[in-house]
């Protein structure tokens, strides 16, 4: 198991507090001074001020556990970060870094805070309800068990691991070869391919609704959805 709970930590250039890095922003000083390392707190309390708002009730929330469909377990971290609004950002830790599933919201500044946090719950316990790669399944040959794209829409991260260019799918890191070989069952098929910021709410189903290209061809019957438990 890859994921650690403990975080990297680092002290505050601000308030001298030791405090989880991730949430931590290299200011330029306004003098000329040296650059200041600042922890969300106070990077968020100064962005406040600045930008005229009445002052953030800076929360550290506590990670959370929640299970994917196939009843693995995600501890989500939090930071908190003021931007055009108030953003807070959960990620899993692998290696000691944020990766595996992330999501984000970005709200109004005056949002209260926790009325963020929940939303961003929501949109965590749903993302990780949704599986877009399956296993081939081989009965009797595990080793030749093959991932590929479950149905005709896949969502997923474009992350960097060690200077390389990787994807990120179900929360598992693949390489651009790996998520190519996924998509080797619509060989000949077309693709769109569209980007969204990670705050920013889009489709998640697989099976995206689409108007039928054989409307006059009576409908086949679909086959049942299988329950994801074999991935
Ligand atoms: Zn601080």
């Amino acid at each position: 198991m890859r994921e650690t709970i403990e975080l990297p930590t680092g002290r505050c250039d601000e308030c001298e507090q030791v405090r989880p890095a991730f949430g931590f922003v290299n200011m330029a000083s306004e003098e000329g001074g040296p650059a200041r390392s600042l922890c969300s707190e106070c990077y968020n309390r100064g962005y406040m001020k600045r930008a005229g708002l009445p002052e953030l009730e800076t929360v550290y929330f506590e990670p959370i556990v929640r299970c994917d469909s196939v009843g693995r377990a995600h501890t989500f971290h939090f930071v908190v970060h003021m931007s055009t609004g108030l953003g807070i950002r959960a990620f899993e830790c692998v290696d000691g870094c944020p990766g595996g599933y992330q999501f984000s919201v970005l709200e109004p500044p005056q949002t209260p805070i926790r009325e963020a946090h929940g939303k961003l719950v929501k949109r965590i316990e749903a993302g990780i309800a949704v599986r877009y790669l399956r296993s081939s399944d081989f009965p009797g040959a595990a080793s030749q068990n093959r991932l590929y794209a479950k149905g005709m829409a896949v969502n997923g991260r474009i992350d960097e691991r060690e200077g390389t260019s990787v994807v990120v799918i179900d929360g598992r890191e693949y390489s651009w070869e790996e998520f190519g070989e996924f998509l080797g069952c619509f060989n000949g098929f077309d693709f769109r391919l569209e980007c969204f910021d990670s705050c920013e709410a889009r489709e998640i189903t697989p099976d995206p609704v689409r108007p039928n290209p054989i409307w006059w061809m009576p409908e086949l019957e679909r086959p049942e959805p299988d329950d994801d438990r074999h991935h």
